[in-house]
């Protein structure tokens, strides 16, 4: 059976036949190497290094460059605004760019390995290939694929009619959606950068026949692939955001001068998402593999949930999915070192060898059926379960495993005992042979504390490390999305109210807030309904410590910081007090505040009520009001609605991940549905610093609070009769 696998440029699954018919050459854009590589990013070298043992097992030779982008990483917008992030970083840290670039190139290495990924035979600096950016970009001026202006040389997309064959983005599209401004020294807009000429002050610059400068990124990969696997390619991979400008502009790059076609495979793989959307640094979803090793997880778990997921599917990451992983790939290492140490070699019997080889051409139809690696674990999993003898099994396993690649070969080496563990567990085997049970088993649990977990099967007693999520085993539930968590928005209740709180850290904050909220309680039917969103501080221990003797306290963990909207939804749909108040952890109650709510919510025509009302004019302009009254919205600090009003309300929108305006955008979905909205500012609440606001820089502040905000007038923008005083004239 040959290898087929999806190409994105011809849009369907193909027959992979090699240039060679030895040789494979294949170039995967590597990483950008001024920051930690995310798992998102490691996602697609596993993909990459999947494919490359899929073919080793043909018989290729496969020849894989990676490079490694130390400059031309600036993206087409990043370079219209002359940022160059790598020296940014590098001045931020007081550091060389040269050293700032070293010291994450050695981290991506660190994580390769880790992960087991091959080595690739070259990983190309792109800092080290300027002259054959600037031959290769001369040679596109030679043929009028480019023309520069300015000490500026552009690709000259009209002059390249393919352009938009792989991505199927025809050029004139391009522009349209990008909110660059344009550069007006391009002759079109859609042209791009192939060097860009150094403005004053920079410090990572080259010489070259247009002046002082820098290459464009596209230009780098191009140089590279063709110096060292030749100008014509067998595969080229990447993650899917990689099409779109990037490997478009290599083709037009490569093919515009050589004539010749630059790769005849193209292989993306899907994003790794998290909380549903593409996990990237500038999204703040993202994570490293020293963040999963700090939690406890093998970073080997993590090829394992890759390899759950085909390369052309999105997966999204949680952590409840990794621990999965990790139970999987724990189950499977303990199953072959017990078939290592304690299985004898059986003589393949003829109708044996012909099972195995059944099994291995099952094993291998799914990796050669476009990777089907999913399809493949589960092959693997049917031969541990299968009634074959251990030693067939274990063959198997370690066959499969050249083409998955988690370790399986080494695991009885990774398990071999301590002298002193075996003479332990030689003195247990005899205190139970004297039926010395008692003592057998305190042995048996010293053996634990010492790191070892112990198994008794019926001819024999073996151990093994304990893996390092049995160390820390998990104590409480936690979720990884709202949707997770059951609603009880139907379920009938006696309960006056339900206090909503979301704690993530700042753990005074949390206490002060919930000890207040229990005490002014009496009088009332009430529960306070915690939502510890992925604490790291010890606010999780401590709600299930305070929740273990104080009946009001519910508390439920998430795995991981999920948005602001998804943790309160969280709340909401556990709560069951017919009145509903969301606190903000950095307020602090200071009387009897549930009765004067209560009895305002008693008037079905209004819908919030909180101590903290803002109005405005034109939904651009938010004020605080001083008096009760009539608003438009009410700040979070202290929110309070009907649960009976919440199916017609609707959940809170889960975009807004950042909590800022989301309390606006809440409001305004009440107000939609012709609730009015009251604000009393005597309301017993007192508000402290907010911790969560304080601790974010100017800019990122704006950052955040910006794109909320945005999301609300998309909504909004044309309600202005939803206002209470609404102006006169009318927005656009
Ligand atoms: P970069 O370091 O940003 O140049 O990205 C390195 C590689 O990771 C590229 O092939 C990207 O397409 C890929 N990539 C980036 N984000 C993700 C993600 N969330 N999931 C999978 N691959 C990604
Ligand atoms: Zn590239």
């Amino acid at each position: 059976m040959t290898f087929r696998i999806f190409n994105t440029i011809s849009n369907r699954v193909e027959e992979f036949v090699p240039h060679s018919s030895d040789e494979v050459t294949l170039y995967t854009c590597g990483p950008t190497v001024y920051r930690n590589a995310h798992i998102g990013n490691l996602r697609s070298y596993l993909m990459a290094d999947w494919i490359r043992r899929a073919l080793t097992h043909h018989g290729y030779k496969v020849r894989h460059v990676k490079n490694i982008t130390d400059v031309g990483h600036m993206r087409l917008e990043m370079l219209e605004q002359g940022e160059d992030k790598v020296v940014a970083a590098a001045i931020a840290e007081g550091k060389t760019p040269k050293e700032i670039s070293q010291e994450y190139t050695d981290l991506f290495f660190q994580d390769e390995r880790s992960l087991n990924i091959l080595p690739a035979e070259k990983f190309p600096r792109a800092t080290d290939h300027i002259p054959e950016m600037i031959t290769l970009t001369k040679r596109l001026m030679e043929q009028s694929h480019a023309y520069e202006v300015q000490g500026n040389v552009y690709f000259s997309v009209s002059s390249f009619p393919q352009y938009g064959q792989l991505s199927g983005n025809p050029a004139t599209k391009l522009q349209d959606g990008s909110r660059v401004k344009v550069d007006p020294l391009k002759q079109d807009p859609r042209d791009f950068t192939l060097w860009k000429s150094a403005e004053p002050g920079r410090l990572l610059k080259w010489d070259s026949p247009w002046g002082a400068g820098f290459p464009g990124w596209h230009i780098e990969c191009s140089a590279m692939s063709m110096k060292y696997l030749g100008l014509s390619i067998d595969i080229h991979t990447g993650g899917v955001d990689n099409i779109f400008p990037h490997h478009e502009g290599e083709i037009a790059q490569s093919q515009g001068a050589t004539g010749l076609q630059f790769v005849r495979y193209w292989i993306h793989g899907q994003h790794l998402l998290a909380d549903g959307i593409k996990m990237a640094k500038s999204s703040a979803n993202d994570y490293t593999l020293s963040d999963l090793e700090q939690r406890g997880f093998d970073p080997l778990a993590f090829r394992y949930l890759c390899l759950t997921t085909q390369f052309n599917a999105r997966l999204n990451f949680t952590f409840s999915g990794l621990r999965a992983a990790q139970r999987g790939l724990t189950r499977l290492r303990n199953r072959i070192w017990d078939w290592s140490v304690n299985s004898t070699q059986t003589p393949l019997s003829s109708q044996l060898e012909e099972e195995v080889t059944r099994r291995e051409k099952q094993f291998w139809s799914r990796v050669d059926d476009n990777l089907d690696m999913p399809g493949a674990l589960a092959e693997l999993w049917s031969v541990a379960h299968s009634d074959l003898p251990s030693q067939t099994k274990l063959h198997l396993l370690r066959v499969f495993d050249d083409s998955l690649g988690l370790g399986l070969s080494e695991v009885p080496q990774q398990y071999l005992l301590p002298k002193t563990i075996e003479l332990s567990l030689k003195r247990r085997g005899e205190l139970r042979r004297n039926a010395s049970f008692k003592d057998a088993d305190i042995l048996r649990d010293r053996l634990k504390s010492q790191g070892f977990v112990i198994h008794d099967n019926k001819t024999k007693t073996y151990a093994r490390p304990v893996s390092a999520l049995e160390v820390h085993p998990q104590t409480w539930r936690e979720y990884s999305s709202s949707r997770e968590v059951p609603s009880l928005l139907l379920n009938k209740s006696e309960l006056d109210i339900s206090i909503v709180i979301v704690a993530c850290n700042y753990l005074e904050d949390v206490q002060r807030c919930i000890r207040s909220v229990l005490r002014w309680s009496s009088g009332h039917a009430l529960e306070v309904v915690a939502v510890d969103n992925g604490s790291s501080d010890g606010t999780s221990q401590w709600l299930e410590d305070t929740a273990s003797s104080e009946p009001l306290l519910r508390v439920l963990h998430t795995d991981h910081v999920l948005g602001d909207a998804a943790a309160k939804n969280i709340g909401l749909r556990q709560s069951l007090g017919n009145t509903i108040v969301m606190l903000d952890t950095c307020a602090e109650v200071t009387g009897d505040l549930y009765g004067p709510l209560i009895r305002a919510l008693r008037d079905g025509q209004v819908g919030v009520v909180g101590p903290f009302g803002l109005r405005t004019s034109d939904l651009r302009h938010f004020e605080e009001v001083p008096v009760s009254c009539e608003v438009d919205a009410i700040q979070a600090y202290c929110f309070a609605f009907r649960r009976a009003d919440l199916p017609l309300v609707g959940w809170m929108p889960e975009s807004f991940r950042f909590y800022r305006n989301l309390d606006i955008q809440y409001s305004f979905q009440f107000k939609a549905n012709g609730f009015r909205i009251l604000a009393n500012p005597k309301l017993p609440i007192h508000r402290h610093e907010h911790r969560v606001w304080s601790a974010l820089a100017d800019k990122e502040r704006e950052k955040l609070s910006g794109e909320n905000f945005r999301r609300f007038l998309k909504q909004w923008n044309h309600r202005t009769d939803l206002l209470v005083e609404p102006s006169s004239a009318q927005l656009p």
